[in-house]
């Protein structure tokens, strides 16, 4: 019999990354901020129509440099999805804040905007709403909340790159949105992120903070004659070579969210029957939000289904993995922050969510994956 081994995740690379490497290193420019990352600013500046695009090492580091400014104190309070990465929270936890943990909507699994008021305080700073699987949350009432209570909201777009929501794109809605580049992600570098900046008072300081608290890229643009200290910041910005990989990716974005979107659509197609028998649910778009799929998820009926389910895709030679443990659960999360309420559906929803491989050159082998999603669910 034939062996079996399709790994969860397997980045995707267009061929084209070694080439801009090459370039980069003709070109000896191999710090932050030259030709290549300028190019990947202007990408995602038109794609996005954030005011200011800055790449960053991470989406952590973007989480962080979005903390740094808005100058987030020991006690202030964060609210957030108790369903989510640890950066989401780590970010704020660093400079002192408190993660307030939100329960999720049970449909598109992303933080309930219907609960939101009630979880602020006066030490309320900002609302961190979190698009899983790249699908929106409700970002017109969380915007709206924010008004009302002069409320800062980042959005975590770590999975959101190319979705949309009411035809803007993920991370241009809030005050600042935070992408990754990871290599589990859609567009890769590696490690990587960028942090994009929709509000026009917050750009000049996300350039100082991200330049090692200098205004040295107004120094490089001429705009002063020296280029000094004058706020905290660090390190946040990625060199060239990363950038230059990064290029590529982008230049082929269009080509990776068609792909990946084809093979999301296999999926949900084919797991229709289930869902109606029953047996489990399919992830939710919801219709006014376009997804880059990002990812595919079932829902099975409980934790030891799950257990059953996932072994016996291993056992078949198929990676299929669970997703975060709550954060308000987690040792640290008890420690720095706190739920709002019970957090039924975060609990529940945790223990029931698979997620299935999802990567561009997986087109020939999803039939096997779904032959043996129908056995793993029966058996
Ligand atoms: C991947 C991810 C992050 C972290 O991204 P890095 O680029 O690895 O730092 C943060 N939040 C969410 C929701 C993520 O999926």
């Amino acid at each position: 019999m034939e062996t079996i081994n399709i790994p969860f995740n397997k980045p995707y690379m267009t061929g084209k990354e070694l080439f801009y490497i090459a370039e980069a290193h003709f070109n000896g420019i191999l710090a932050g901020d030259g030709p290549f990352t300028k190019r990947c600013h202007g990408w995602l500046e038109t794609r996005t129509g954030a005011k200011k695009a800055l790449l960053t090492n991470s989406c952590t580091a973007a989480l962080e440099m979005a903390a740094l400014l808005l100058d987030i104190h020991p006690g202030d309070e964060v609210i957030m999805p108790s369903y989510t990465f640890v950066s989401t929270a780590n970010a704020f936890v660093l400079r002192g804040g408190v993660p307030v943990f939100v329960d999720i909507r049970p449909d598109t699994l992303n933080i309930d905007e219907t609960l939101i008021e009630a979880a602020i305080t006066a030490k309320t700073k900002a609302i961190v709403p979190v698009h899983y699987a790249g699908v929106a949350c409700e970002m017109d009432a969380i915007m709206d909340i924010a008004r009302r209570h002069s409320l800062m909201v980042i959005e975590d777009a770590a999975q959101g790159i190319m979705s949309s929501y009411k035809g803007k794109p993920l991370g241009s809605l809030g005050h600042m949105g935070c992408l990754s580049f990871h290599e589990t992600k859609n567009i890769i570098s590696g490690e990587g992120g960028a942090l994009l900046i929709n509000d026009a008072s917050l750009v000049q300081r996300a350039e100082i903070v991200r330049e090692k608290g200098t205004n040295r890229s107004q120094f490089f643009r001429g705009q002063v004659d020296k280029y000094t200290w004058c706020d905290v910041g660090s390190s946040y910005l990625p060199g060239e070579l990363s950038a230059a990989f990064l290029w590529a990716q982008m230049e082929a974005a269009d080509e990776i969210t068609n792909r990946r979107l084809a093979l999301w659509n296999s999926y949900h197609q084919a797991f229709a029957s289930l869902e109606h028998d029953g047996i489990i649910i399919r992830p939710v778009v919801p219709p006014e939000s376009t997804h880059n799929a990002h990812m595919y998820y079932l829902l099975l009926s409980d934790l030891a289904s799950r257990t059953v389910f996932i072994d016996h895709m291993r056992q078949k030679g198929i990676g299929t993995v669970f997703h975060y443990i709550p954060l308000h659960s987690s040792p640290a999360g008890k420690q720095f922050g706190r739920p709002h309420g019970e957090l039924p559906v975060t609990i529940e929803f945790a223990d029931r969510l698979v997620r299935l491989p999802l990567w561009v050159g997986l087109e020939e082998q999803i039939e096997v994956i779904v032959t043996e999603v129908f056995s793993a669910v029966k058996c």
